[in-house]
Order: structure tokens, then C-alpha cells, then sequence
């Protein structure tokens, strides 16, 4: 018998990693620090108000010799949630992590199958770590939680509590896309993942695109599951359990961002960017480092804007932030040598005196340098290739505190969908039509840059992560899928 979610329920969260981040400092002794970003801002207060424990690995290389337990007491108290983690082993790191999360899955669910590496002993390892973050949520869970698992990490961990006998309500949140039956195909595991998702009670998208494929996918491999209506799939076979699927956009804090974007140090830090950029065209692109991301194809078309139009020469800059990360993995070396070397070419062919085209950047910010960026740059440009939702897009009109940016967004993005009516929708793959859209951006009336700023802000604000997790909550405890109305994807028009 299904039981109610109701308010009352404990939740027992899994992702990938914990909320907090162990690391040894110079010193050599060792620090835990509150981890960033919107799923941590979103669900900390859900977790706190219910009670809860939030599983996942700590992010510490050499945890053998660490006392984690004892190490997270103290962040666990601050936090007021309890806070379990996982031990992977180097080899686990190696295969799980980099191998089958991030050479399998990551590549192929955003449609990119030929930078796969489909090695048997991923997928292995894949099953054993996802038995351990099952058998410490099986540990913990009580008559009545809810367990709640994250993102394309741990797809299997619900089949594996089913396996271990527990029965409680399971959801799972996908943050990146689903592909398309075609491409799902190429997977060589395809069978035991979509049987492992379907043992899911609440399965959550980003996008309709997203669930769509999701659906064509269970038609065609579903091994007797019935697709009923729009979103609700029927698995006849095995358990005979059901699974709803809910699309929910995730958000960002918007009250937040535009409240830390108002504070006097980020304003001055905005005013004296814009100032060292001489009042012309500031374009600002942020993005992790990943083949996902665009980042040639962007700085392509940024080549082709200025070779096309010379009166840009000296006053558009592009500002281009590259945030480190998968350092391990080969191909995104190769890819930071082929950034690098586009940057040298572009301002080889254009740097002029007291003019450089590109500044570019190969670190993290601190929040409030991002935020002083957001708010000094005049189009930011945000064009992955495929991207499951893109929060930068988000942040940066939350900052736009006086409405007069200009957001160059890819089709591709998970928040295309919402922003469509704001944005400047553009084909990471059409270098002249991304060329065309950075010339628009620049010379657009600023009457029309606050109206379709406008319009982005107030879905941005109204569409936030509180409600995308009471979304999903709520839809778990019984709720209607429909009284959740979410944006029609967008579909580009043949031009006239
Ligand atoms: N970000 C960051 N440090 C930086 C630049 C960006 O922590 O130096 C954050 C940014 O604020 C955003 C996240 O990284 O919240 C990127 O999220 P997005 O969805 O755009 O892409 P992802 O990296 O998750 O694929």
C-alpha cells in the first residue's frame, strides 16, 4: 500500500557528494567547508525542518586515513541534518567516477556518443558503488522516509534498495538530459538502466524534451511497461509498481543573487569592470570546463562577429571564465589546450593598442567577483552545445538588477524553454547565425533589453529552487503532475 508524503516524513537524500567539502589545508590538517550552489540552498532548509540524512562521498582523496564520521559531527550539528558519508576507493574514483559517471553516461545522455568509452570494467564498478550508497541509505532509513536519490551518479540505486527489502517512497531527480531512443541505444548497459529507473515511485526531469525521450525510450525497451497518459508509466512487470514521471526546471535563489548583487562592495567591483572596459560592448561567457559547454564554438562565432564587423574592432571585449574541472579525464586537457589556443589566435589576429578582444581566465571566482561580472557585463553569452539546465544563464539576469542585460542563450540549455521569450536563442553548431545574434546583442535599444530582461526575471523569480522542490514534493506526496504547468520546449521557426 502506497503511504502519504506528508510533511511529517524524514528524507534521506543521496548525490554523487555531500553538501560539504573535506580537504587538507597547508598545514596538513583538514577543513570541511559548506559546499556551494542551489541544491544545497534548496534542500538544507527541507532537510532541517523534516530531519534527515544527506549520504554521498566527502570529496576527500585520501579518506582512508581520515576519521569522517567524527570530522562531519560538527558540520552535521551547524547544519541541523545528519550527514553520512561514503568512502570510495581510488579504483572507485577511477571507475565509477571518472569512468563510467563521467566517460559514459555524462557524454552520451548529452547526445556527444563518440567521446564515450564504453569499458566493461566502469560498468562493474558502477554496480558495486551504487550498492554501497544503497546499503547506507537501507542502514538509516526508518518506517516512512523518503528517499530521495540525485542525478545520473546513481540511477541504480533504487533497484538495489528494492533488492535490500526496502520498501519506502523512492524519487529520483535527473539534472542532466535525457537523450533521445536513438542515442540511448548506443548504451551497452540500456536494458539494466532503464529497468533500474522504473523502480523509481517519482522520477523528475528538467524538460519536457527530457521526459519525452524518456518515454520513447520505455515504449520501445520498456520489456512490458505500459505507458499510460502523459507522463505516468506503468511497469506491468516484476513488482507491478508504478512510476510517475514530473518535469521540473530546477532554479536558482533569486531573492539571493539579486540581494548579494545589490551589496556595495559587488556594485563597485561592477562599476570599476565596466570601467576598465571603456564603456563599449562587455560580453561575458562562465562556464565550467567540458566539451558540453561550447566554449570553441562560442569563441568561433565571437571570431566571426568581429571579422564581419569592423566598427566591433576595439569596442566589444569578450571576457571568457573557464572554471577547472575533470582535470583527470584526457580529453578535457585536450580541450583546454584547444581553448587556449583559440584565445592566442583571436587576439593575435585582432589585439590592438589599449585593446585586447579576449580576456580570458582559467580559475574559479569567489561569488562576489561572479557577481560583480553578472552584473557589469552587457550580453553574457551561454551557448553549450547541450546543457541539462545552465544556472549561469539564471544568475546572471537575477544580477541584472537594472534590467539592461542582454542573455545570448543556446537552444540547447534546459533553460531555453523558460527564457524563450526573453532571450536570444541561438545554434551553438551555426557560427555565422551566433555571430549575427552577438551583433543584435550589442546595438539592441535598451527599451528592448529591459522588456526581455523583464520578462526572464519574473519567471526566474516566480520558477526559484523553492519551488522547484516543493514541485517535486509535493507531486510525490499524490499530487496532480498538472498542476505543475511548466514551459513548452522551444522549437525554432523557418525563417521568413
Ligand atoms: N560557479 C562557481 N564558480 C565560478 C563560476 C561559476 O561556483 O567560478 C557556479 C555558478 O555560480 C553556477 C555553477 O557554477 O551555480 C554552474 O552551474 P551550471 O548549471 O551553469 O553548469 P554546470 O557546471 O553545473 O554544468
Amino acid at each position: 500500500m502506497r503511504q502519504p508524503a506528508g510533511p511529517e516524513r524524514r528524507l534521506i537524500l543521496l548525490s554523487n557528494r555531500l553538501p560539504f567539502v573535506v580537504q587538507r589545508d597547508a598545514q596538513g590538517g583538514t577543513t570541511v567547508e559548506p559546499g556551494a550552489g542551489g541544491l544545497v540552498t534548496a534542500l538544507a532548509p527541507v532537510l532541517r525542518d523534516r530531519g534527515g540524512t544527506w549520504i554521498g562521498w566527502s570529496g576527500a582523496l585520501d579518506e582512508e586515513n581520515l576519521d569522517l564520521p567524527r570530522m562531519l559531527r560538527g558540520a552535521a550539528r551547524a547544519s541541523g541534518y545528519s550527514l553520512e558519508p561514503i568512502q570510495l576507493t581510488a579504483r572507485e574514483r577511477t571507475f565509477f567516477y571518472h569512468g563510467f559517471a563521467n566517460e559514459i553516461v555524462w557524454p552520451l545522455f548529452h547526445d556527444l556518443q563518440s567521446r564515450c568509452r564504453f569499458e566493461s570494467g566502469y560498468w562493474e564498478s558502477y554496480r558495486d558503488v551504487t550498492r554501497k550508497y544503497a546499503a547506507a541509505a537501507a542502514g538509516l532509513t526508518r518506517h516512512g522516509d523518503l528517499i530521495w536519490v540525485h542525478d545520473y551518479h546513481l540511477m541504480s540505486v533504487g533497484r538495489e534498495l528494492r533488492e535490500m527489502g526496502v520498501h519506502n517512497r523512492l524519487g529520483f531527480f535527473l539534472h542532466i538530459p535525457f537523450p533521445p531512443l536513438d542515442i540511448f541505444l548506443k548504451l551497452p548497459w540500456r536494458f539494466p538502466i532503464l529497468r533500474d529507473l522504473l523502480t523509481y515511485d517519482l522520477i523528475g526531469f528538467q524538460t519536457l524534451r527530457d521526459r519525452r525521450n524518456f518515454v520513447q525510450c520505455v515504449r520501445r525497451l520498456g520489456e512490458g511497461a505500459v505507458v499510460r497518459g502523459k507522463g505516468q508509466v506503468t511497469r506491468l512487470r516484476g513488482a507491478g509498481c508504478e512510476t510517475r514521471l514530473g518535469v521540473f526546471p530546477i532554479g536558482i535563489d533569486f531573492r539571493e543573487f539579486a540581494h548579494r548583487a545589490s551589496a556595495p562592495e559587488v556594485t563597485a567591483a561592477a562599476a570599476s569592470v565596466a570601467a576598465h572596459h571603456h564603456g563599449g560592448c562587455l560580453l561575458l561567457g562562465v562556464d565550467r570546463l567540458d566539451y558540453t559547454k561550447g566554449i570553441p564554438e562560442k569563441l568561433l562565432a565571437f571570431r566571426e562577429a568581429l571579422r564581419r564587423n569592423p566598427d566591433m574592432l576595439g569596442r566589444v571585449t569578450l571576457v571568457q571564465v573557464v572554471v577547472p574541472s575533470r582535470g583527470e579525464i584526457p580529453q578535457y586537457s585536450d580541450l583546454l589546450g584547444e581553448i587556449e589556443q583559440l584565445v592566442g589566435r583571436i587576439n593575435g589576429e585582432f589585439t590592438r593598442a589599449g585593446w585586447l578582444p579576449v580576456h580570458y581566465m582559467y580559475r574559479s571566482l569567489l561569488q562576489p567577483e561572479l557577481l560583480s561580472y553578472y552584473r557589469a557585463a552587457d550580453v553574457l553569452l551561454t551557448t553549450p552545445c547541450k546543457d541539462g539546465m545552465n544556472l549561469v544563464a539564471k544568475e546572471y539576469c537575477a544580477c541584472q538588477l537594472q534590467e539592461r542585460g542582454v542573455l545570448i542563450l543556446s537552444e540547447f540549455a534546459g533553460a531555453a524553454a523558460q527564457l524563450q521569450r526573453g532571450a536570444l536563442l541561438v545554434n551553438p553548431y551555426d557560427t555565422e547565425g551566433m555571430a549575427e545574434a552577438i551583433r543584435i546583442a550589442c546595438a539592441m535599444p535598451e527599451a528592448e533589453r529591459r522588456k526581455r530582461m523583464h520578462r526572464m526575471r519574473l519567471v526566474i523569480r516566480r520558477q526559484d529552487v523553492f519551488w522547484w522542490v516543493n514541485g517535486f514534493l509535493e507531486a510525490w506526496s499524490g499530487g496532480r503532475l498538472d498542476n505543475f504547468p511548466v514551459q513548452d520546449d522551444y522549437m525554432p521557426e523557418a525563417p521568413a
